[in-house]
């Protein structure tokens, strides 16, 4: 079966040529795999087993009250064993690795959550693992640099450029270059030249093959509209891609408004990034006049990112998703309100997605369906809203 390698003009293969055929074996590989039952079984014991799924479709029955619209169900990912979607994507990429033979994997990581599901599943499978992260990320997440520490895996300084995420990725794929034998390369989001935006994104599917079934069997139909939010955009794709076929059903991805477009300190690579090249496919990414990438900024680590998945750039184009953005004030009054109303202390990046719901309720009949896509759990973002609540 062939994986898609571009998205319209999206996607593509933008990195140096001594790594194409190590592309090209990754994509022969995981034909070859998702294709054999023996694979596909291991990669199901182990959702189940280590991730903990499936995760619930739970009906937020409070928040549904008080924001007096749509019935709204929350899809748990945040339930998830180490708290997020993330470790969907590492453990299939680390079983692909192990089926590969490649003895050492590595990543780059930039608020350490792909770092930690990386050596999560690194660890469960006994394989070394190196994770790229700029200097000021590591002074600024101290605790995901410890937990990947426990983990047993080596976290690498990157000390050259702004000494963050996309400094990162430079020298990550500075070592695979290097080391393309034997090492294999776990990309976090469906980003990445192809075929990594496909294969995440059917890693990721499982989230959407769930909430499919589980709205039918609780409410007997389909839901009128799906939110997710989007950093790199892999819990956004993963819920998306069982519904892309049904074009009654709305699909709204939710960006990082920061302190606002204007401000020019976001992550709305969609709505204000232009066609550029970034972590070696063709997407929109924000970029100044000449083209260099520019840095993103949220209140939400995960959704700092300053692309976004090729397929996601696709489908803005053709209209099938609508995106749009909230700002850090936005999804931090998300934030609070899910806790409140729900005891559930939301990833800051998932409150992107609640605070979308929230601020234009007014859209919403009372007959509508929304499943809103809970990425992650909040503990890792409680002193960051701490003291932006004076909490502390
Ligand atoms: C990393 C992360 C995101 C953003 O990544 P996507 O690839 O856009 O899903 C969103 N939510 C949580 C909880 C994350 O950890």
């Amino acid at each position: 079966m062939s994986i898609t390698a571009r998205f319209g003009p999206y996607g593509g293969r933008y990195v140096p040529e001594t790594v194409i055929p190590a592309l090209d074996e990754l994509a022969a590989a995981y034909g070859r795999l998702r294709a054999d039952p023996g694979f596909q079984s291991q990669l199901d014991e182990l959702l189940k087993n280590f991730v903990g799924r499936p995760t619930p479709l739970y009906f937020a029955e409070r928040l549904t009250a008080k924001l007096g619209g749509p019935r709204v169900y929350l899809k748990r990912e945040d339930l998830c064993h180490t708290g997020a979607h993330k470790i969907n994507n590492t453990v299939g990429q680390l079983l692909l690795a192990v089926e590969m033979n490649k003895s050492r994997v590595i990543a780059e990581t930039g608020a350490g959550q792909h770092g930690v599901a990386t050596a999560t599943a690194a660890a469960l499978f006994g394989i070394p693992c190196a994770i790229y992260m700029g200097e000021k990320d590591i002074d600024r997440q101290e605790l995901n640099v410890v937990r990947m520490k426990l983990l047993g895996a080596e976290v690498i300084p990157v000390s050259s450029g702004s000494r963050t995420l996309k400094d990162a990725m430079n020298d990550a794929i500075r070592d695979w270059v290097t080391n393309v034998e034997n090492t294999y390369y776990v990309i976090g989001s469906v980003a990445g030249p192809a075929p990594y935006p496909a294969i995440v994104r059917e890693l990721q599917s499982v989230i959407g093959r769930e909430a499919l079934a589980q709205i039918q069997e609780a409410e007997g139909r389909l839901p009128t509209e799906l939110i997710a939010c989007v950093g790199g955009g892999s819990n956004a794709m993963g819920l998306f891609v069982s519904f892309l076929d049904k074009e009654e059903i709305r699909l709204t991805g939710v960006e990082a408004g920061g302190e606002g477009l204007d401000s020019g300190r976001h992550g709305a690579s969609i709505e204000r990034g232009k066609r550029g090249v970034l972590h070696g496919s063709l997407s929109y990414v924000l970029q100044d006049a000449y083209g260099q990438i520019m840095e993103a900024h949220s209140i939400s680590a995960g959704l700092d990112y300053p692309g976004v998945g090729p397929e996601h750039s696709f489908l803005h184009d053709e209209g099938r998703v609508r995106y749009d953005s909230v700002t850090d004030a936005e999804a931090l009054k998300a934030f609070t309100m899910l806790s409140e109303t729900e005891g559930i202390i939301p990833a800051l990046e998932s409150a992107h997605a609640i605070a979308y719901l929230a601020k234009h309720i007014d859209r919403f009949a009372a007959d509508d369906l929304i499943i809103v896509n809970l990425s992650g759990r909040g503990d890792k973002d409680v002193y960051q809203a701490a003291r932006a609540l004076e909490l502390l």
